[in-house]
């Protein structure tokens, strides 16, 4: 038997362990500021002890962690075509149409750069004209990578006894959830539910979008190459997009309705956007579409508009959306669970990833207000099923995630922006080290090295705690990585003052940071070894 029952501000969380035997776990949530009805299913009447909705990071993590903790888990999966008709196996997003195509073309993008390199470093291409790349060779590479990793998925499920159901879920009550599947409806009930449906690209509410447009869901899966490019949007997948597009010998071309990477550190954006300019990608800024139109030569018109409304067109081959992307909470008909969503009225406000109905939880990119991440959704999921199915008390911590946007010069970061951190503290307590500096690998092939530039946030007393560290160069995510560990120790400038670094590196550079933004003093370097 199990009950799920729950009060103002304490959680009583009853569960069946797995061989029946029952016991009781107390948890008391200070800050469940929620006024929570009070609901109870018996654990002998429900199929499994976790269903989750939704095959991606979040929800594969969540399920094989509460299988091998001994849970009955079953795993809906379920993938829209998008508008053009792409569609993908299982695993979510990250694997099928996100982080791992796009690092893949990435990097496709940078050997091409390398190319380059190489001839200054005595390698000698006979046909070095007629070097060009090939689409269809990369995106068949791309999507056999991808199959592969589906299949792995289907076995590793059925190696830990997950049941993975390919269904599309919806919640009948709070109890229980449908699954439609190719074979018809089956209904399953569960102790808990997690939603992890995560979410799919938007379009612009304008003509010929949805149409004659492609998204991140449809670009790595491109059949024709994908020519000269609009890309709509200046978040993560807008740069991405545009940098791999044009690494691979497309014109790209950028729309920035506000600023480039709004919300991150915007010293870091304008030299992230620099960097691609010098590349060769091509930026509008403040303006928005206004139609897209198909010519009779397959082409496609984009026409827009700048902020003070004067129109604008060019033709392109692909006009590709990346402005943002909704939760996938519509489909689920939370309204028969309870389930509330939050103030844009699609994603789910949970505190310790559970919902305002008790044995309701999410995970990943359906969260209100939570970094829309792969590892942050698969950390998440492993924590909640460690309390839901183990001893665990560990909840998800969502400061000081590290994250990289893989433009052509990459930019990593961690912490609070500049600006993040003059609002919270004041800009009189706030320290910034900032460096340019000079790859080793630069020097021979003599690349642009104006963009390569570091910044450390800090508190400006006592030892100087840092609050943010940003990392613009090559490798970013690889430099950032480690110290944003060392940021969870709680890092200070002089911690990393006192490091010795690894020369010749470009992580090394953190730890020779020594001039602050106040001293006026000029942050280029004097030499590589100084
Ligand atoms: P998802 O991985 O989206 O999985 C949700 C799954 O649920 C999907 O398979 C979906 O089809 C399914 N589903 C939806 N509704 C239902 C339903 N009703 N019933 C059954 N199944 C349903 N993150 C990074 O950390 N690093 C990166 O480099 C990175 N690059 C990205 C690049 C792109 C182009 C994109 C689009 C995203 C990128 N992300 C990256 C973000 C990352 O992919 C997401 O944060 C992550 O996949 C979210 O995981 P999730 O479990 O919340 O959802
Ligand atoms: P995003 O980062 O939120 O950026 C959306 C961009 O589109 C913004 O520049 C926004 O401009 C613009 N925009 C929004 N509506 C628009 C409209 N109607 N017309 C024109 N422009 C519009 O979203 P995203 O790039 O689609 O990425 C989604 C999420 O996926 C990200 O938040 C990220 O967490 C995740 N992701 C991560 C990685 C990574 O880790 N490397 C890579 C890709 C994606 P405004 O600033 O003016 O609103």
């Amino acid at each position: 038997m199990a009950s799920v029952f729950c009060l103002r501000n304490v959680i009583f969380r009853g569960t069946c362990n797995v061989n029946s035997t029952k016991f009781l776990v107390l948890k008391s949530v200070a800050n469940h500021s929620r006024s929570l009805s009070i609901s109870s299913i018996n654990c002998n009447d429900v199929e499994f002890d976790l269903v989750v909705i939704g095959g991606g990071s979040g929800g594969l993590a969540a399920a094989k962690e509460a299988t091998t903790l001994g849970a009955k888990v079953a795993v809906l999966d379920y993938v829209t075509p998008s508008p053009l008709g792409t569609k993908w196996g299982l695993g979510g997003t990250c694997v099928n149409v996100g982080c791992i195509p796009k690092k893949l073309m990435h990097q496709a993008a940078l050997l091409g750069e390398s190319i380059q390199d190489a001839k200054s470093y005595g390698w000698q291409f006979p046909q070095a004209e007629n070097i060009r790349h090939d689409w269809e060779t990369l995106k068949d590479a791309v999507q056999a990578h991808i199959k592969s990793v589906n299949w792995v998925t289907r076995v590793e499920l059925r190696d830990k006894k997950v049941e993975y159901i390919n269904g599309l879920g919806t919640f009948v009550n709070a109890n229980t959830v449908s699954a439609t599947t190719k074979q018809g409806e089956r209904t399953l009930t569960a102790k808990y539910f997690l939603i992890a449906v995560g979410g799919r690209p938007r379009y612009p509410d304008i003509p010929g979008a949805v149409e004659y447009g492609v998204t991140s869901d449809d670009i790595f899966s491109l059949q024709k190459e994908p020519g000269r490019t609009l890309v709509v949007g200046a978040g993560y997948i807008g740069l991405e997009c545009a940098g791999f597009l044009k690494g691979l010998g497309y014109d790209a071309t950028v729309m920035v309705r506000s600023v480039v990477l709004r919300g991150f550190d915007q010293q870091m954006a304008h030299i992230v956007t620099a960097a691609m300019q010098d590349r060769g990608v091509n930026f509008l800024f403040k303006c928005k579409p206004k139609k897209i139109e198909k010519l009779d030569n397959g082409q496609l018109k984009a026409t827009w508009v700048n902020e003070v409304n004067e129109e604008f067109t060019d033709v392109f081959d692909t006009v590709l959306f990346a402005i943002g992307r909704r939760a996938l909470t519509r489909e689920l008909k939370l309204e028969n669970a309870g389930v509330k969503v939050a103030g844009d009225g699609e994603k789910i406000d949970a505190v310790n990833e559970q919902s305002n109905v008790p044995h309701i939880y999410a995970v990943g990119d359906v969260l209100y207000k939570k970094p829309e991440l792969t590892p942050v959704a698969i950390h998440a999921g492993r924590l909640l099923s460690r309390r839901l199915f183990g001893n665990g008390a560990a909840t998800m911590d969502y400061d000081n995630v590290a994250t990289t946007i893989f433009s052509p010069l990459e930019y990593g970061a961690v912490g609070l922006s500049e600006e993040e951190a003059v609002k919270r503290f004041g800009e009189d307590k706030v320290e910034i080290y900032h460096a340019y500096y000079k790859p080793t690998e630069f020097f021979i092939p003599q690349k642009n090295i104006s963009h390569c530039y570091l910044k450390v946030v800090a508190m400006r007393d006592g030892e100087q705690k840092v609050l943010g560290m940003h990392f613009i160069g090559p490798q970013a995510g690889e430099v950032i990585q480690g110290f944003a560990a060392a940021i969870k120790c709680n890092l200070t400038v002089n911690a990393l003052m006192g490091t010795v670094g690894i020369h010749p590196t470009i992580a090394e550079e953190f730890t020779r940071i020594n001039i602050t933004k106040r001293s006026g003093k000029d942050p280029n370097p004097a030499s590589c070894c100084s």
